[in-house]
């Protein structure tokens, strides 16, 4: 079931969207298959560097990060995501991804190592400006509770000084891009919404800004499985016609698999192995990457989350 974009959608944004590269074949061929509606459009922040900063939307370069307690939480790990792609970080619980995530928005700053996002070091971005930039989805959403549905959507555009009528009209198509009907829900306040309802009102928040790069930190992980597969469906759906890079924490083998061009694979603060989900499981780097697979996929039909 597609419902995130209803019959005859208006699409929003401009055009004009100009994508330095595509490195990878999943991407290029994707391409085809997308409409350029929603990223980069007049919502946009202006980013320095961003048409020349080419390939990468982020790229990780030996990031350790070791806590105040002394935990290294990450252990030198580098990775890129190239733009428009999908990289899921998967790991079990402790491996350090949302650790990770969370050194590309600044709430997290390396002990060492960088993080290059858009083009720019993340330590030259200033970090409200860089968190402004970049969608943020987490599992309990984090919605303004004393702020209604309409305004909850438009935050980010308000905080960038998008006028009233504009960044209502931009919530509203955003409201309705996710499947929530926007005379219906706009007016409600987070409460009045149920987990799943909530949860889509998060992604289009995030989507709002047409950020270049939205990170998702277990998103779907708090619903029931059934509307947690239906949202993991409309977002892959939604996803390919925005062109906007993801990189999506999860600890569901399943949901990486379904959603992801490429799984990050984490062990105790490690990148232990890095590719399609076909790679992982046909050509696994490890005993232990063999291993995780395997536990997970023989868990049964539900999913495994539910269990813990
Ligand atoms: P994941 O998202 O994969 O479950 P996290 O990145 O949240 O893992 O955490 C990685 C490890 O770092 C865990 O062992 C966790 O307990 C530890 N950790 C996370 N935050 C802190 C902190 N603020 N202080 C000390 N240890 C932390
Ligand atoms: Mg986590």
């Amino acid at each position: 079931m597609f419902v995130f974009v209803p019959e005859g959608q208006r699409a929003i944004g401009n055009h004009n969207r100009v994508h330095s590269s595509t490195p990878t074949d999943e991407a290029r061929n994707r391409k085809i298959l997308t409409i350029p509606f929603l990223s980069r459009g007049p919502f946009a922040i202006a980013m320095s560097n961003d048409s020349a900063a080419g390939p990468s939307a982020v790229a990780w370069r030996g990031v350790r990060k070791a806590y105040a307690n002394g935990h290294e939480a990450l252990r030198g790990v580098s990775l890129e995501v190239a733009r428009g792609e999908l990289v899921a970080l998967l790991g079990t619980s402790g491996s350090g991804k949302t650790t990770l995530l969370k050194t590309v928005n600044r709430l997290i700053e390396p002990t060492s190592g960088e993080v290059i996002v858009l083009g720019k070091a993340t330590r030259d971005w200033d970090p409200i400006a860089l968190r402004r930039s970049i969608g943020y989805v987490i599992q309990d959403v984090g919605l303004m509770p004393h702020m209604t549905i309409l305004d909850n959507v438009a935050l980010v555009c308000r905080l960038r000084g998008v006028e009233r009528r504009a960044r209502q009209a931009r919530a509203r198509e955003c409201l309705a891009l996710v499947g929530l009907e926007p005379s219906r829900f706009e007016s409600l306040a987070p409460h009045q919404l149920s987990g799943g309802q909530r949860q889509r009102v998060g992604v289009a928040r995030a989507l709002a800004p047409e950020p270049a790069l939205v990170l998702m930190d277990e998103p779907f992980g708090a619903l029931d499985p059934i509307t947690r597969r239906e949202l993991q469906e409309e977002f892959d759906a939604l996803r390919r016609r925005i062109e906007t890079t993801v990189i999506l924490v999860t600890h569901d083998i399943r949901e990486a698999a379904r959603l992801a061009d490429r799984v990050a694979l984490l062990d105790r603060g490690n990148l232990v192995q890095c590719g399609t989900f076909d790679e992982l499981r046909d050509h696994p780097a490890s005993d232990f990457v063999r291993a995780f697979l395997q536990e997970t996929t023989a868990l049964g039909s539900s999913d495994p989350e539910d269990r813990s």
